[in-house]
Parts: structure tokens; sequence; C-alpha cells
């Protein structure tokens, strides 16, 4: 069984992804060809928003967000604890200071208490100017956005939105790389939406911040190519990967987020004795992880090695929380964050994909009941 099982998924997809493949090798269009902005027109119709940029990964997405907004040295800028490295890795990159801050031990996502309390220290402390939040749909969920958009109108911050694994999941049928000022996604082959390669997106409806990021992808071009007015990245999505995710993108409308949440709720329906994941009403996820939480961090090694004994392959994200990163270990915190260190402690990740059978679903669930008795 495999964990995330993308050769299947390119069996199934194989006659189109081959044919769009050759269709650009035959073009010699490698860099920007048509596919880049057509990929992006469809990409920012399905999410609702008004420009959709692509880019080379989901990292670089984040930074030319951070630059549109002109962050750096002396900013704070409010992230997660309990998060992937580069949430928080790009704050720093650009010279700002990331104010970790903790989650919901239920929906693993930011918790709004603890980035007020975060907010009223760094004011206290009037060392930093805050600046910005980023939230992160954690594991296919949205973050709580009603709540952060709230918090970041009173205290006047700049939202962004880190879909990288959100993409797909929604609020009140409003899709997920819609809720921040500026929101991004990863196209890295194992999240909800991936390429065969790296890619990512910046999504805005803010036409300034569109024409600054358009700039900040390509070496901070101006109308000329040949004059570069600020400092930039290299930062394309490359045609052949754009149209791999022209594909992708219909199958996955289509047909592979329905049927992700079908492995989910089967999931969700046999799986009891553990803490299965909380996907608040009105809310849905696309599911890049179905995580468990377990008693304790005996209990979670005990659960993965058994699972490995039945060939089942299972992953730990995160074992480390951003503020026990030893690239981090001079940052200042300035809230405790024990939820997210819990969470490193007992969350177990269990194979999903939209191609999971009921049978390989089934041979999951039993092994989880059959440990816990
Ligand atoms: C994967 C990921 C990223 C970075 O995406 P890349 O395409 O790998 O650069 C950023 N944030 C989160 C939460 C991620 O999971």
């Amino acid at each position: 069984m495999e964990f995330r099982d993308l050769k299947r998924q390119y069996q199934i997809l194989k006659q189109d992804i081959d044919k769009a493949i050759s269709e650009v090798t035959a073009s010699g269009a490698f860099i920007m060809g048509k596919n880049v902005k057509e990929l992006e027109a469809s990409l920012a119709e399905y999410v609702g928003v008004k420009h959709c940029l692509s880019c080379a990964n989901g990292t670089d997405a984040l930074t030319l967000a951070l630059k549109a907004w002109g962050i750096g040295a002396g900013d704070a800028v409010f992230v997660p604890d309990f998060t992937f490295f580069s949430s928080a890795e790009v704050i720093a990159l650009e010279g700002a200071s990331p104010v970790f801050v903790d989650v919901l031990p239920e929906t693993f996502n930011i918790n709004v208490k603890s980035l007020q309390q975060a907010i009223k220290a760094v004011k206290a402390e009037g060392k930093l100017n805050p600046k910005a939040i980023i939230a992160v749909d954690l594991f296919g969920l949205p973050a709580d956005f009603e709540q952060i958009k709230a918090v970041a109108q009173q205290e006047h911050l700049l939202l962004l939105e880190d879909g990288a694994q959100g993409f797909g999941g929604s609020i009140k049928g409003q899709k997920a790389c819609s809720f921040g000022d500026i929101s991004t996604t990863s196209f890295f082959p194992a999240k909800p939406l991936g390429c065969y390669g790296d890619g990512g997106a910046v999504f805005t409806n803010n036409d300034e911040w569109a024409d600054l990021i358009t700039s900040y992808r390509v070496h901070g071009k101006g109308t000329n190519k040949y004059d570069n007015i600020r400092i930039g990245l290299n930062s394309r999505l490359d045609t052949l990967q754009a149209a791999i995710l022209q594909v992708k993108l219909r199958a996955f409308a289509e047909q592979e987020l329905e049927l992700v949440n079908q492995v989910a709720h089967r999931y969700d329906s046999q799986l009891k004795g553990v803490i299965t994941p909380c996907i608040p009403e009105h809310f849905t996820s696309s599911w890049a992880q179905y995580t468990l939480r377990l008693k304790d961090n005996a209990e979670r090694t005990a659960l993965q090695t058994f699972l490995k004994s039945r060939d089942i392959p299972s992953m730990v994200y995160y074992p480390t929380t951003m503020s026990d990163q030893t690239a981090f270990k001079d940052s200042k915190h300035y809230v405790e964050t024990p939820t997210s260190h819990l969470l490193a402690q007992t969350v177990l990740s269990l194979p999903i994909h939209p191609y999971m059978t009921e049978a390989e679903s089934q041979t999951v669930i039993d092994a989880v009941l059959s440990f816990l008795n």
C-alpha cells in the first residue's frame, strides 16, 4: 500500500497527461508557454479570486506575498507553531521576525486567543511592528477565517493564507486560497493538487499586489523585461508542469475531491477509540492528510510500529514545532504553545488519496482497531 498513490493516479490520467506533455515538448515553449496563462485563469476561476499568478513552488509563493507587502527587518509576522517549516521560514528569509502562535487541538489550525495574546505581547514589548498573520490550512482544512479576519481588521494586520495543503477545501461553499488578502498554494506532488515536480501559485483580488508579484517572480522586471526596477526572484512555473496541472485540476474538480472525502468518511465512521480529525460545521477538507491523535507518544510509536508490521505506511506530520527547530532556537517566544508541542508528540497520519480502494481503507481500519484491542 502507498501512503499517497501517485502512480495509480498517473495510470488513471495517463492518456491525457501524456498528450499534454508531448504537446508542450513539440511546441518548444517551455517557459511561460500558453498553458501557464490558461492554467492561471482556470485556477482563479476555481478558487473565485481575480488574480492567480503561478510560480516555482509554494515557499516562493509565500515569499512573493511578503515581498509585495514590503515586509522586512523590524516587522513581526504571526504564524502557527505547528506547521510545515516553510510557513515560518519565509518570514525569517525576508529579515522579519516570526512570532509563533499556538493551534487548536481539534482542527490543528491557528488558535485565535493565542494569536491575540501574541499580538498584545509584541505590542507591549514595543520592539517589533506587527505587520501580518500567516494562517495555515493544515492537512486540507481551512483555518477559521471568520475569526482570524476579525482580528486582522481590528489590529490592522495583513492576512496571508498559506493554502499549500488547503487547495480544494471550503468554508460555507467559499473555496480555500480565497480567504487571505493574499493566499498561496503549492503543487508539490503529494499536495491535494500536485504536479510532477515543484510548483506553486499566489491568489489575490488586489490589482496592485498582483502587478508587484508579476514583477517579483521574474527578477523584478519593469514593463520592459531588461529594465529591472526591483530585486526579485526567478520563480516561474514550467509550461510542462502547467500542462500537467491542467489535466490534474480537471480530475481534481470532477472526481478526486469527492473521492478523497469518501475515503475520509469511511475512516471517520469506523475508527473508534482514537481521536479522528474534526471538521467543523460548514467547513470541508481536501484531506492533504488524515491525521489521528493518540493518547501519548508511546501509543503513537506503538501504533506506527504495529501498522508497519502489516505493511501499512504512516507518517508523523510534524514531529517538531517551529519554536523547537534548531534554525529558530534564537527566536523570542512571545506566548506558550502547549497544544503545538502536544500534537508534535501524538499525531499520526494514515494513508489517504482519491484512488484508495474500499479494501485498502478497510485494511487500515482493521489494523488500527485490532491495535487498540
Ligand atoms: C508544502 C508546504 C509549503 C511549501 O510548499 P513547497 O511547494 O514545498 O515549497 C508551505 N506551507 C505548507 C503548510 C506546506 O505544507
